[in-house]
């Protein structure tokens, strides 16, 4: 296996041949001139569709880029497009790739790449391997997650968009909602329901859908920071190859889970959404309001809990790089990156005052209005705060398990 210092030697290389450095500071975040390029701290895409597939394109052309060398999947074998190598290359890679610009990310994208490739390489059949996974984590395709519906949503095991048995098909009727990226997707991973005299966890089976097939209908749903990232998509008579199946039927909450761990360990806040402390920081030094200490007290504040963290994604990176799987430790991640990102809004929105509701042209104030209005999704989006909390109250703290009363009930007598 090639050692670091030689990996890491060629990798600079290659990324001085493709991407531009970036200037930073000591904990990484890139130094702002205030007033100069462009200023964004969105949470989500407040976009048309052209300038959401814009973005898309960017995230999906720099991982294929990367994907030429192995370097989008670098512990990865290589008959899936990986280099075969150590976690401790591809940290140094990342480390690496951080100083450097490099496209924005989008949900989509990692959704594919992060949560999508990976579960299909564990439990998909050698064919579904074969089709989807060097396909997809080289984000050649997208492929979105279809398993929210109107009635399933923290409950995710009560799904009730069906699907019925038709010789070497299946027949998919229902609605699943605020599935992101389903229009810029062809494929989708549909969570269903195929028995219903069983408990709700045993009844269920996923398939990866052709998102246009016919029958199958995506809408978009306009959100609050104006943006049309999610949709609802509505199945009507949709058919579907049982070689599409992942898993065995009855099986799909296994599958469920296999792909809500990936989400987990993947949401810890080590991505650039959100804005960061240093504009926070240009922000109130540019109001002339650092010395106000009640805004030092805020700030102060902001400060020690995005540095905590950094601590913790350390904390959890040191877990990985020992061999530990992620467990509950994902949700207390999670929790810490949304509340980190809920206290940013509110100390911005204090320091900003009405500046933050009217558009006045001054760089660098009302976009923050994107942050304010994008951050509360996320604490409920890849598992809402409660469930995180009843996760780490349940399998952290050992606390009793929440009543479950449709415990062994058949899906079909479970009050709707
Ligand atoms: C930004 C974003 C992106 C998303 N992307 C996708 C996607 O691509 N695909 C997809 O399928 N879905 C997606 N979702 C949907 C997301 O998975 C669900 O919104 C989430 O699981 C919560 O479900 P719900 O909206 O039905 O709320 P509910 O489950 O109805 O919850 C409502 C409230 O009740 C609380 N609650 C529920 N159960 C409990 C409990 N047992 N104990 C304590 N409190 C409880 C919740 O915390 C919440 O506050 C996305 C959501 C967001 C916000």
């Amino acid at each position: 296996m090639i050692d670091i210092e030689t990996f890491t030697a060629q990798a600079k290389e290659w990324l001085d041949n493709n991407a531009e450095p970036r200037t930073t500071n000591d904990h990484g975040q890139r130094e702002m001139a205030w007033g100069e390029g462009e200023f964004s701290v969105s949470v989500f895409h407040n976009l048309t569709f052209e300038e959401e597939k814009a973005v898309i394109d960017g995230a999906v052309g720099w991982t294929r880029k990367k994907a030429e060398v192995g370097y989008h999947k670098i512990t990865w074998e290589p008959e899936y497009g990986g280099m075969g190598l150590s976690k401790e290359h591809e940290k140094a890679f990342h480390q690496l790739e951080a100083k450097y610009i490099t496209p924005d990310g989008h949900e989509t994208h990692s959704v594919t790449t992060h949560l999508m490739a990976p579960s299909i390489k564990l439990l998909g059949t050698e064919q579904q391997k074969k089709d989807w996974v060097a396909s997809w984590a080289a984000a050649e395709e997208l492929c979105c997650q279809l398993f929210s519906e109107p009635g399933a949503g923290s409950d995710l095991a009560n799904v009730s968009t069906k699907a019925d048995r038709d010789g070497d098909e299946w027949i998919l009727n229902g609605q699943k909602v605020w599935s992101s990226g389903a229009q810029f997707s062809p494929w989708g991973m549909a969570v269903c329901r195929t028995n219903t005299d069983i408990p709700k966890h045993k009844g269920i089976t996923v398939f990866i859908v052709p998102m246009d097939a016919p029958g199958l209908e995506v809408r978009q749903i306009r959100q609050m920071s104006g943006g049309t990232s999610f949709n609802e998509v509505f199945f009507t008579d949709v058919r579907v190859p049982d070689a599409y199946r992942v898993g065995d039927i009855g099986e799909g909450w296994k599958v469920a889970l296999t792909v809500l761990g990936f989400e987990r360990g993947s949401s810890n806040g080590s991505s650039r959404v959100g804005g960061n402390w240093a504009q926070a920081k240009g922000l109130a030094q540019h109001l002339g309001v650092t010395s106000d200490p009640v805004v030092r007290d805020d700030l102060a504040r902001l400060y020690s809990q995005y540095r905590i963290m950094a601590l913790n994604n350390q904390r959890v990176a040191a877990q990985t790089k020992a061999g530990q799987a992620p467990g509950p430790e994902g949700s207390i991640s999670k929790m810490i990156w949304v509340k980190s990102m809920n206290l940013m809004s509110d100390v911005i929105t204090k320091i900003l005052g009405p500046r933050i509701t009217a558009d006045t042209g001054e760089w660098g104030t009302y976009e923050w209005n994107e942050h304010l209005l994008g951050a509360p999704g996320y604490r409920i989006a890849g598992g809402s705060d409660e469930i995180q909390r009843n996760i780490v109250g349940e399998r952290v703290l050992g606390l009793p398990g929440e009543p479950r009363t449709d415990k062994n009930v058949p899906f079909k007598d479970i009050p709707k």
